[in-house]
């Protein structure tokens, strides 16, 4: 095999290597049953054991709480976005979002189309290099839930702690940072993420969600889009992506093996701290967007002096083997993504180009 690249991509991004291998020793036969996982019925016994382990070991990895239930749905994170509302924005009352950046406001967008939206908390006015403090978050009465971004994949921003919000159920869009450090599920009603991310490939999202959430939907909902529909039929209701959660499996196989989400956290903490310090000790020839108390471990987000500076970075870094670190068009700048399954040793290759190239610009 040709060497890994140093996969910096945002989404789909790197996957553990010993992950791809495993899958590739049973991609054309699995368990001896003389076809790919691929090619079985997703009502067989073989498939749906799969399904089953990957829900139960998701529940594990926090505490296999009671009143959760997991499913898989198709559409993206982008779906949940609709979803969301379609399904828990009822009449007479109105959804709280908290606007961080660019994917929080692309869920309250969807809010509006359905009903009633409030934003209950921003980081505008600091050009959402920060996350806003929830910690006295007002709610009026007629709140039907309020809607986070726990981590702002583009901006390079996320949350240390989750407000409390009583009986008003908590509902996170951890699509880029899920699964990358432990955090109390049972203070949300549902978090959701693509799975393109820090779970498997993409053509799977992930809910988990507590059940009297799911249970009823609204009358009028069609069918696909109603969580009951989900939830009655186990996310079988039809064709689910059997190869994407197949995946998802094996990569929390993988996590369990890293010591879990403290072992992951560990591991992120680790990586992530090489690259602010980088930043950090550049004496401002590398400039973090995010504000360091609310800086991301997934998304490393940073700027040079100039554009023309960011170009020749993203060029020369391109042609040293570095793939994927020219930030989001609408931010600019430099981003690593620095998800579960990037390795320690492609984020100090990258430290160590990036101190070449300020040795030979500044
Ligand atoms: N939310 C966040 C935080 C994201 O990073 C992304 C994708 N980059 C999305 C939502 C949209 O996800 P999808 O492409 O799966 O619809």
């Amino acid at each position: 095999m040709n060497k890994r690249a140093y996969n910096f991509n945002a989404g789909p991004a790197a996957l553990p290597l010993e992950v791809l291998q495993r899958a590739q020793a049973e991609f054309v036969d699995y368990k001896e049953t003389g076809m790919s996982i691929m090619e079985m019925s997703h009502r067989g016994a073989v498939y749906e054991s799969v399904h089953h382990e990957a829900q139960s070991r998701l529940l594990n990895l926090f505490g296999s709480p009671s009143g959760y239930k997991v499913l898989f749905l198709q559409g993206g994170a982008s779906t949940q976005f609709a979803m969301i509302p379609l399904n828990f924005l009822s009449e007479g009352k109105a959804a709280g979002y908290v606007r961080t950046g660019s994917w929080a406001d692309k869920a309250l967008k969807e809010a509006k189309l359905v009903g009633e939206a409030f934003v209950a908390a921003s980081s505008e006015s600091e050009g959402f290099r920060k996350v806003p403090d929830l910690r006295n978050l007002e709610l009026p009465e007629q709140t039907a839930y309020v809607h986070l971004t726990s981590n702002e994949t583009i901006e390079g921003t996320s949350f240390l702690n989750y407000p409390d919000t009583g009986s008003v159920p908590l509902i996170a869009d951890m699509s880029s940072d899920i699964l990358s450090r432990p955090f109390d599920l049972e203070s949300f009603g549902m978090v959701y993420a693509g799975a393109q991310k820090n779970l498997g490939p993409s053509g799977v999202t992930v809910v988990i969600a507590r059940e009297e959430l799911l249970e009823q939907s609204p009358k009028h909902l069609p069918t696909i889009l109603r969580y009951d529909t989900h939830y009655k039929n186990d996310s079988l209701y039809n064709t689910p992506p059997s190869f994407s959660i197949y995946m998802v499996n094996e990569v929390l196989k993988w996590i369990e093996e890293q010591g879990g989400l403290t072992g992951i956290e560990q591991l992120n903490r680790k990586k992530a701290g090489l690259l602010y310090e980088a930043i950090d000790q550049s004496e401002g020839f590398y400039n973090g967007f995010a504000q360091p108390d609310s800086r991301s471990l997934m998304n490393v987000t940073f700027r040079l002096g100039t554009e023309e500076l960011e170009k020749k970075f993203v060029k020369e870094s391109e042609a040293a083997g570095f793939v994927g670190l020219k930030g989001h068009r609408s931010v600019g700048g430099l981003r690593a993504s620095i998800y579960n399954a990037v390795p320690y040793d492609a984020i100090a290759a990258l430290v160590q180009f990036m101190e070449d190239f300020r040795n030979k610009n500044r």
